[in-house]
């Protein structure tokens, strides 16, 4: 019986979330067919790679991305998933263009010359000469754009009328640090830990854990780290401990959930995030998924014990600080309870979209529907700023919100300081912000949440984007 055969098995299954394990069947069995071949893993022939390639598949996995080396990885294409997919945001940390849910096409033998147009969305396989031409054309157009942008490296993110902006970037992948810094970043406002947790065959010990975050923490000595604890659950599995059997996995054991449900592997994680800040690493905690009083007392609780141990064993350790994200709704009106108990809070825009406006992320069918300028986002992303501001709460956001022009103006209207993004889209944000007043976005803001549908208000965000210096800056 063949891989094909078991995964088959499980493609037919009706509950969705085992259907959906099909695709580790194909990739668990690939793995075993490569280790039966004498080629014990096939990450490595990934790594075999020595020229571009575009990856293919129904949804890539981190793991498939993690084995190539950075600089060949020129696109990724998804039959599944939607630009908010994980595989999809990861590809944006990198830089790399993806295009996502274009539906499943068996044509590909493999070896055919593709584009993949992340800015539109779109593929074209085995294109003629002229629109090779044609592509090739806007590639030398964005690289002279992003020369004129590389320009700001140095200068900070501050209005036209002197409002400083803090620009944070999003990693998770050690190969997507050099990046953020190379566009100046003055820290890691989310590194995402399922990232190396899921690159591996099982979970790593503390002292791995350790290595892997001091290597963060080494490149950007003296800038603020936010570290999120492990976040899967939903689209994000690791091989090696799948959590299968759920109705609605973006509803389920998800997060700080899991987290918390899993004591010794959190425990292990804070231990780990801890001791790798030992060298004056400023480090900032960060919780995934909190919904709960209980759920965020029970982390202090447990961090304060792990600050105890360490201490007790010797280690030189400060408290670090502890935020939470703001992306289950129901964080919202809990904020004011919590103030005194956090340091900060970041906004997961991409969650509380999805959670906000019942779309899943994931989904192709509703992508087109989803969309974090929704008014209802807007007015709660709003109602957030206000709380924080009202009980002095430190505020960042952290989705992929930041990276979009048109919601930065809004961002900075409502008196958003902090952004964390992806490096590829850093330099272009911060030539928005430098062509921006706040007293401009602030007015721009106020007619936006005077309107009801969201093509109302990209139409209102484009017209003020054009009308800023360098337009053709920002895709
Ligand atoms: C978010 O939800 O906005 C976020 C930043 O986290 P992730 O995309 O990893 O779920
Ligand atoms: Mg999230």
């Amino acid at each position: 019986m063949s891989i094909h055969y078991f995964s088959e098995v499980f493609r037919a299954m009706d509950d969705p979330y085992l259907k959906a394990r099909h695709e580790d069947i194909q990739h668990l069995g690939n793995k075993i067919f490569n280790a039966w071949r004498g080629n014990n893993d096939a990450a490595k022939a990934l790594a075999g790679i020595d020229g571009p390639v575009v990856l293919v598949g129904e949804m890539v996995s981190v793991s498939d991305i993690a084995a190539i080396p950075v600089e060949y990885l020129a696109g990724i294409v998804c039959f599944a998933g939607s630009g908010l997919s994980h595989t999809g945001v990861l590809a944006n940390a990198m830089g790399v263009p993806a295009v996502m849910g274009v539906g499943d096409f068996c044509s590909l033998q493999g070896g055919e010359q593709i584009i993949v147009d992340g800015d539109d969305g779109r593929i074209i396989i085995q294109p003629s000469k002229a629109v090779v031409r044609e592509f090739n054309k806007l590639i030398t157009k964005q690289q002279a754009l992003s020369e004129k942008l590389s320009e700001l490296h140095d200068q900070p993110a501050t209005t036209m009328d002197g409002h400083r902006v803090r620009l944070f970037t999003n990693t998770g992948l050690l190969a997507d640090i050099t990046p953020g810094l190379k566009n100046g970043a003055e820290g890691v406002g989310l590194y995402r830990t399922e990232i190396p947790f899921m690159i591996r065959d099982s979970f790593p010990t503390e002292d791995e854990q350790v290595n892997v975050y001091q290597q963060v923490f080494a490149a950007y000595a003296g800038k603020p780290v936010y570290i999120r604890t492990l976040d899967i659950g939903g689209d994000k599995q690791l091989p090696y401990f799948p959590i299968t059997n759920e109705e609605n996995p973006a509803l389920g054991w998800r997060g700080i959930r899991f987290s918390l449900d899993n004591v010794q592997l959190i425990m292990t994680q804070v231990r780990a995030m801890i001791r790798s800040a030992e060298d004056a690493g400023d480090l900032h905690i960060l919780l995934p998924m909190i919904s709960s009083t209980n759920e965020l007392d029970t982390f202090i609780k447990l961090l304060d014990d792990a600050c105890a141990q360490l201490s007790s064993e010797g280690f030189a350790i400060r408290r670090p600080k502890v935020g939470v994200m703001v992306e289950v709704p129901a964080a919202i009106s809990q904020l004011p309870f919590w103030a005194k108990k956090l340091d900060f809070i970041s906004i997961g825009s991409n969650d509380l979209s999805q959670y906000l406006l019942a779309l899943d992320r994931n989904n192709s069918r509703v992508a087109d529907r989803y969309d974090h300028l929704h008014p209802a986002v807007l007015h709660e992303i709003n109602r957030i700023v206000k709380v924080a501001r009202a009980h002095d709460l430190a505020l960042s956001l952290c989705g992929e919100m930041a990276s979009d022009t048109a919601a930065v103006i809004l961002l900075v209207g409502m008196g958003v300081r902090t952004l964390s993004m992806s490096a590829a889209k850093l330099p272009s944000i911060k030539w928005a912000i430098r062509s921006l007043s706040v007293a401009k976005a602030e007015a721009v803001l106020q007619q936006a949440l005077t309107l009801e549908n969201v093509s109302e208000i990209r139409a209102l965000l484009a017209k003020n984007i054009a009308e800023l210096e360098f337009s053709e800056l920002v895709h």
